[in-house]
């Protein structure tokens, strides 16, 4: 396989995590004496441009599973972080009715409603149906398309360049990120701001956060790296922020190349923390696999531990990265008997590959386990909190990542 930014032969491996059902395939009861289709679940690494990205395997449409779809609105943060953004980027840029704002994957409209209460015109781009009808409904338009350069030149073409472009959480999620990066250019003004954000590939390596690789996730980004992909399309990074979300994000400030644009210190700034981070190192990434191997280790070794003292131990939070870490460690239901969501659309289904049944959260106060597993280490500190009362009555929280932790 080659680079799908440089077109570079991949040589080397950052992660293999063997197989693994897609993270998102939750399970019905009637589908547990089914087959369940796994696929290879390895990341590699372009030793020329930098970028970290899953091996191909198998189509990438035949991953999401059309009955389930996450809707952004359903988390409070999010809502939050969208409405401050908009606030933000409103003022930064001087956006008013005589702007145009396009927000790429744009889901439940949780972000657009911010720029249509304020009278900004905008659209979202969003293939998924049931996504982009929510967000119809409450008034913001949709195109129901998958973006990349086609789509960008089409914008383009019909006048309706944007002055801002948002994309949140999507850049990582495409597969052809160098199609997708020309979309961007096609469809912004010349005096444009392109801003995307997604994890940070120094934070997913320093604090060993492996369990967010997942199929769907093609590509793990350093601003080295995207730097390049920029670069290749006519644009350039005019500003970065670092941000809390999702264990350390970025946000990147892209233009065209000939933009008025000053650059920033931060971009300069970020670009030093990469090379002190080792980034540009290639035995950096050949030594990421060691440190999964000892989270999942740990983890093996405290359930197994637990199980011959007799102790019971549950998982909360029924995620993504609860996926990978479980079916890489192998964790079947004797280990760990049930993992709670608030989730309704969840409950009631198994998780893929381990087939852990997923139970509303009072099934904790029903059965007080002597731990509590927390899947989504993200959100520890919240899921900790709102379950005070099971500590009180001597329950335990563990999580695994970037070490085990007992609380
Ligand atoms: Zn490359």
């Amino acid at each position: 396989m080659n680079c799908r930014h440089c077109g570079a032969p991949l040589r080397h491996t950052f992660l293999d995590l063997g197989f693994a059902p897609p993270s998102n395939a939750y399970l019905k009861a009637e589908d547990l004496n089914r087959p369940e289709t796994y696929f290879p679940l390895k990341i590699r690494v372009c030793d020329q441009c930098w970028l970290v990205q899953t091996e191909d395997y198998a189509k990438a449409d035949a991953l999401f599973s059309p009955d389930y779809a996450y809707f952004s609105s359903t988390s409070a943060g999010w809502l939050a972080h969208a409405q401050r953004y908009a606030q933000t980027m409103t003022q930064r840029l001087g956006l008013g009715a005589g702007s145009f704002v396009i927000e790429v994957a744009a889901n439940d409209g949780y972000l657009l409603k911010n720029f249509v209460a304020s009278g900004i015109p905008c659209l979202g781009i969003e293939p998924t149906a049931s996504t982009a009808a929510a967000a119809e409904a409450i008034g913001v338009p949709v195109l129901r398309e998958f973006f990349g350069e086609a789509l960008g030149r089409r914008l383009a073409e019909e006048g309706r360049q944007a002055d801002l472009i948002a994309g949140n959480n999507v850049y990582a999620h495409v597969p052809d990120i160098n199609d997708f990066t020309r979309g961007l250019a096609a469809a912004l003004k010349p005096g444009g701001t392109i801003t995307l954000e997604f994890p940070h590939l120094l934070r997913l390596i320093e604090h060993a956060q492996f369990d967010t690789v997942y199929h769907e996730h093609f590509s793990y980004l350093s601003i080295h790296a995207v730097q390049r992909i920029f670069e290749a399309a006519g644009l350039r990074i005019y500003d970065v922020e670092e941000l809390p979300t999702h264990g350390g994000s970025v946000r990147v400030y892209g233009c065209h190349a000939a933009a008025a644009f000053a650059a920033q210190p931060e971009v300069e700034r970020i670009l030093r923390l990469e090379v002190e981070g080792g980034l540009l190192d290639l035995s950096t990434y050949q030594a990421f696999q060691a440190r999964a191997d000892q989270v999942k280790d740990a983890l093996l070794g405290f359930l197994l531990e637990q199980k011959r003292l007799g102790k019971t131990v549950a998982a909360y939070g029924a995620a993504a990265k609860g996926n990978t870490l479980l079916n890489y460690a192998g964790v079947k239901p004797d280990l760990l008997p049930f993992v709670c969501d608030a989730a309704p659309a969840k409950q009631g289904k198994y998780l893929p590959g381990s087939h852990i049944p997923i139970l509303e959260p009072r099934a904790l106060a029903e059965r007080r386990p002597d731990y509590v597993l927390i899947l989504p280490w993200n959100i520890a500190a919240e899921v900790r909190e709102q379950n005070k009362y099971l500590a009180d009555q001597g329950t335990r929280f563990v999580t695994a990542v970037p070490k085990l932790e007992v609380q």
